[in-house]
């Protein structure tokens, strides 16, 4: 994509690159102004920003679609239709798998800006019937998947509590074939997206189907009529603020029943759902034993009668998973009772467990519905919709993850802009200077390096006997990077003798390309090696219920192996770097996400969080580097329309070549110095944008 003459004509500049002087705070007060003219999208070169309204917009009707996909885009004000206009068309006519990678913090808009472009390209490929039905299984997709994956937190009122990523596939039409989903983080961090109030979230998921589900299927759930009264919720209401929920929980059941889920597979679904609901239900007491240890019991035998019910399973077995535990040492069994504390550990790791496994069999089942089978040859479209970087006043193991995922995608941000300006230069016959920038592999290193990067150092205390706590961990890591330049802690602070109080002694602290965070080593261990005790895996896997049953395959004693199954860091760090390879192999389209204010209101424009988000993003990292070689670009043919009335060579009349006539366009005096402008193949480069502002004056 281009930057194009019409950025100019807008409020501010719609493309940063042209920003003079450029600094943050011009960067910040060109956004802000453009946002309380409701120009919520501006460019940096052929990355999109934008800025939630928290407000309807007119910019989104048919005719939008319409003037985007055919219209002179030259013309046109930045829109997050441009960018999917670009990417559909250049994957259809050029043959280029495409990704749109879309990032941001909770709340800015990546799930709309997802689906905005998902709706575009719908929009603009043909309309054929058998197209229509794939089209139709995509979209529903998404109501479905934020139906189960989706929570009100303070942040947001419908926060993807999942990071998704979708390849929608293409025949060499460009019509859709098909596609596949990837959720990447829960089958990793299962603690993630539910039951986990932790720091600033309040989340529970699937919020808006509890209270429908609960008034709707009681006797058949064995639910409460008043879903408050179930304990997980608390007395939280998980409503949606506008969102009529038995209209929304139909919208739901539609969409299952587009995609292709059966009566029977949707009831189960719901039975499986309202498990997790009354497992938070069950209350486990102390019990006096002989021993005068303090043994778990269940209180409330009706709740456990209740699930027992649901799930076709022997309400003694389920009892003793609950509360006691048994280990096999040499062909022996021996059965130890639970503590209270160990029993609700084991309770809320089940339903966790049984949660992020029914997700994940959601989205397998999708992905059978919607993948495409034929062997023809594919384009791909992929996007990513996932949590941008973020710094809580208590960050820990969720945090690192989602900041581990952010820096990587930075560094393919970086590695990719710049090969794609290299290629460009390249195609277009221009010789290319190498740019400096910041290099973030150093810290990608630090955290997931196979040689001792501390992803490796925690799975390797994870599994080392004997007593390991944080402060074993933390001790590791001193040791390790006690003179890293991206790593500090209390003890390589002295070191250095640096005192500052800031920094607890049970935290390290990473400095990220966006900023240093520092992060609580305690949980660290516990989060990492998050396991299921392996009698509740097997509790399950007995019941009769057949979908809850095969989520539990490791339940299964026959199968069970010795081997200690991978941490939550190693599944992740492998997730990640299948994902960063099939991200290199498209052309990467970018929409950077940003959250104007913390009160989800339309037309307020606060600095500090937005100059925060600014820094996280790497935005002016991110003009830097795509000004690094020529700031601005446009292919011939409209250069010369727009600067033809320069000079007398091309005006009134021009006949020959676009390429001599925007040569001749430029007039005289119009560069200040040599190499500001170079003429490739198809296009003339501008290397400073204050050139471009002189031909725009004279114009
Ligand atoms: P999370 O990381 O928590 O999932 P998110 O970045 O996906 O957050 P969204 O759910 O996309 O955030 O957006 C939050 C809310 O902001 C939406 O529910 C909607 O009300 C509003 N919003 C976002 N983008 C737009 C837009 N382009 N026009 C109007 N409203 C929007
Ligand atoms: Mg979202």
């Amino acid at each position: 994509m281009e930057a194009n003459p019409s950025v100019l004509a807008t409020v501010g500049v719609g493309d940063l690159v042209l920003l003079d002087p450029l600094s943050e705070e011009s960067l910040l007060s060109n956004l802000r102004e453009r946002f309380l003219h409701k120009e919520i999208y501006t460019y940096i070169g052929n990355v999109v920003i934008s800025v939630n309204p928290y407000r309807q917009l007119p910019i989104y009707s048919a005719e939008m679609v319409e003037q985007y996909c055919n219209g002179n885009f030259y013309a046109m004000k930045p829109h997050i239709y441009a960018i999917a206009e670009d990417a559909y068309s250049s994957l259809r006519d050029r043959n280029r798998d495409q990704c749109i990678l879309i990032t941001g913090e909770s709340g800015a808009g990546k799930t709309e800006a997802s689906k905005l472009v998902m709706s575009y390209v719908a929009a603009v490929c043909s309309k054929g019937a058998d197209v229509t039905k794939v089209k139709e299984q995509l979209l529903q997709s998404n109501p479905v998947l934020e139906a189960f994956g989706n929570a009100k937190t303070i942040r947001n009122n419908n926060s993807s509590r999942f990071g998704k990523y979708m390849d929608v596939e293409f025949d060499f039409k460009g019509e859709p074939l098909g596609g596949l989903i990837s959720n990447c983080e829960c089958n990793s961090l299962p603690s993630l997206h539910v039951l986990h109030a932790q720091g600033t979230y309040a989340a529970h998921g699937f919020a808006a189907l509890q209270p429908v589900m609960c008034r709707r299927l009681p006797r058949r759930l064995k639910l409460q009529r008043d879903c408050r009264h179930h304990g997980y919720l608390g007395d939280e209401n998980p409503r949606l603020p506008g969102m009529d929920d038995a209209t929304n929980f139909q919208a739901v059941q539609d969409a299952m029943r587009i995609i292709g889920f059966s009566e029977a597979e949707v009831m189960q679904l719901l039975e499986v759902t309202a498990v997790v609901l009354k497992l938070g239900d069950l209350q486990l007491s102390g019990q006096f034993q002989a021993s005068g240890m303090d043994a778990c019991g269940i209180q409330n035998i009706q709740v456990l009668r209740d699930i027992c019910e649901l799930i076709g399973l022997q309400e003694s077995i389920l009892e003793q998973a609950l509360c006691s535990r048994t280990v096999e040492a040499k062909q022996e069994k021996v059965v130890t009772a639970l503590s209270v504390a160990q029993g609700y550990f084991g309770r809320d790791a089940l339903a966790k467990n049984i949660y992020s496994r029914l997700f994940d069999w959601l989205v397998t089942r999708i992905n059978e519905s919607i993948q495409v089978t034929a062997g023809e040859r594919r384009k791909v479209m992929g996007v990513l919709d996932i949590y941008g970087f973020e710094i809580f006043q208590d960050n820990s193991f969720e945090q690192f993850i989602i900041n581990y995922c952010n820096e990587k995608l930075q560094q393919i941000f970086i590695l990719m802009t710049l090969k794609e300006e290299q290629e460009e230069y390249f195609r277009e016959g221009i010789k290319w200077t190498p740019v400096t920038f910041f290099d973030n592999s150093i810290i990608c290193d630090l955290i997931e390096s196979g040689k001792g990067g501390i992803l490796v150092l925690l799975d390797e205390e994870c599994l080392r006997p004997g007593t390991v706590s944080a402060a074993t961990f933390l001790a590791k890591l001193d040791q390790a990077f006690g003179s890293h330049e991206h790593y500090e802690s209390r003890k390589s602070q002295s070191d250095r003798h640096i005192t500052d109080t800031s920094l607890p002694s049970t935290c390290f602290r990473v400095h990220h390309y966006a900023g240093k965070v520092t992060y609580n080593a305690t949980g660290f261990i516990e989060k990492n090696t998050d396991r299921l005790y392996r009698g509740l895996a097997q509790a399950m896997w007995q019941a009769k219920h057949t979908l809850l049953r095969s989520l539990f395959p490791d339940g299964d004693p026959k199968k069970a192996s010795l081997k200690m199954p991978p941490t939550a860091g190693f599944q992740f760090k492998a997730s990640i770097n299948t994902l960063m390879k099939n991200l290199y192999s498209k052309n990467p389209n970018y929409i950077r996400c940003i959250k104007p204010n913390e009160n989800q209101a339309p037309g307020q424009f606060t600095d500090e969080l937005v100059r925060s988000q600014v820094r996280y993003l790497g935005l002016l990292e991110n003009v830097r580097v795509r000004r690094a070689g020529y700031a601005y670009r446009q292919p011939y043919q409209p250069c010369l329309e727009r600067y033809r009335l320069l000079s007398t060579h091309t005006w009134p009349r021009w006949t020959g070549t676009a390429r001599y006539g925007a040569w001749g366009a430029r007039g005289p005096g119009t560069w200040s110095s040599q190499g500001e402008l170079a003429y490739g193949h198809t296009k003339v480069f501008i290397r400073t944008p204050q050139t471009l502002f002189n031909l725009e004056e004279r114009r």
